[in-house]
């Protein structure tokens, strides 16, 4: 994306240029959603957007990715399938709107993302993060970060109809260069820890397939465990599933009948416990118990919470051959995973997934290396 692809489209110089990054999750899956420590981190892909102020009541967007232009009034805004993409962005100045901050003249915004969209790198929380921060720079809010994040995942719920918890607006809205975000995702209160493992490094690897039904998939797992949160809460006093400790595991999942809603517990309990161990072996530069539980990690996610896949098993399963541990990051059902290696190892780590991958599925995965980075930030031109 250059300056001159703005001017092309809206005949005009654009006046300020933005960037939000992506993210991983290293350990604690599907537990934003039931109160858990999750450790994602922000990484160097981005959302970029050159941005410019209209003197009317139009938001007028464009996206490289989709090569969709959308122009919409900011008075009269209501979520509209057919728009598809830009429903991400103008939720927010929706939401902000309805929370009565002043925006009373439009923009017209030009994004485009060198991250896979829908591949569990996060690209939804990454347009969103960005738009509220632009909303919020360009028309003086006030908003400090964590309520960036918080608003882009009202806006996420709320306007395009998915229960997402808060780690990827947090992560990414919060990156740090060269750490990962302690996210306590019951008080929302974070702390940073150091990533400084020498030559091991973490790389993102892409299966490339696209997910279907994955909406539907995540809510399911999201009512699921709200089930099991109605049986639990009044036995172990507990307002969310990860509060539940490891020792009343077993007297939880005999209190519950169905078959599958125990598994998904025993993933969300025992995940919560890999979050704290992962904590400590990063702590002690641990490396082989890194390993060991990015491995346990994936199994629970693929045995016990079902949102594994084929695709994600087999990179992962290719990957472990020669990374020090894997496993599968974001939501799950395809997408990506990521893996711990020596970096001197990275060659022979691509060339193993890669050949191996397009001899099963007879396409092409990615395997990316990746920069731990700070969140959005942005410049007037
Ligand atoms: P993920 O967040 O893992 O990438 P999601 O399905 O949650 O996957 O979000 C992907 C969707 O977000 C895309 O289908 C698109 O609607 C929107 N999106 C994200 N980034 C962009 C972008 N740069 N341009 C247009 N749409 C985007
Ligand atoms: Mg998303």
């Amino acid at each position: 994306m250059e300056i001159n692809d703005f001017y092309l489209r809206f005949n005009e110089k654009p006046e300020y240029l933005y960037q939000a990054p992506s993210r991983i999750n290293l350990i604690g899956e599907h537990i934003d959603y039931n109160g858990g420590d999750v450790l994602p981190c922000a990484i160097g892909l981005y959302t970029k957007a050159y941005v410019r102020k209209r003197s009317d009541q139009s938001v007028r967007l464009y996206s490289e990715n989709t090569k969709l232009e959308v122009t919409a009034d900011i008075n009269n805004l209501k979520y509209d399938k057919s728009l598809g993409w830009a429903n991400y962005p103008l939720g927010l100045f929706y939401i902000l709107k309805s929370k009565g901050y002043s925006i009373n003249y439009g923009l017209d915004i030009y994004f485009s993302s060198n991250i896979p969209l829908g591949s569990g790198l996060s690209s939804s929380a990454s347009i969103l993060d960005l738009t509220c921060y632009i909303i919020n720079d360009i028309y003086n809010l006030g908003l400090d970060m964590v309520s960036i994040a918080k608003i882009s995942q009202e806006s996420e719920i709320k306007y395009n109809g998915l229960s997402v918890g808060i780690m990827d607006e947090a992560a990414i809205a919060l990156g740090k260069k060269d750490s990962c975000l302690l996210l306590d995702t019951h008080n929302i209160e974070y702390k940073y820890i150091k990533i400084d493992l020498g030559k091991y490094k973490f790389v993102v690897l892409n299966t490339c397939k696209p997910r279907v039904l994955t909406e539907s998939k995540y809510n399911e797992r999201v009512y699921e465990c709200n089930k099991a949160l109605e049986v639990l809460k009044p036995v172990f006093s507990i307002d969310n599933l990860c509060q539940l400790k490891i020792t009343d595991l077993d007297k939880a999942l005999s209190l519950i009948e169905d078959n599958n809603i125990k598994k998904r517990v025993r993933h969300v309990v025992t995940e919560e416990e890999r979050v704290k161990s992962f904590i400590d072996a990063l702590d002690k530069k641990d490396i082989n118990r890194l390993g060991e539980l990015l491995k346990e990690s994936h199994k629970s996610l693929k045995e016990d919470y079902e949102v594994t896949g084929d695709n994600l098993d087999t990179i992962v399963d290719l990957a472990n051959k020669v990374a020090i541990g894997a496993r599968m990051t974001g939501a799950g059902f395809s997408g990506c995973a990521i893996a711990l290696v020596d970096i001197n190892r990275f060659e022979e780590l691509k060339e193993v997934v890669l050949e191996g991958y397009k001899n099963i599925f007879g396409y092409d995965a990615e395997v990316i290396a990746i920069d731990i980075v700070d969140g959005p930030n942005g410049y007037k031109l």
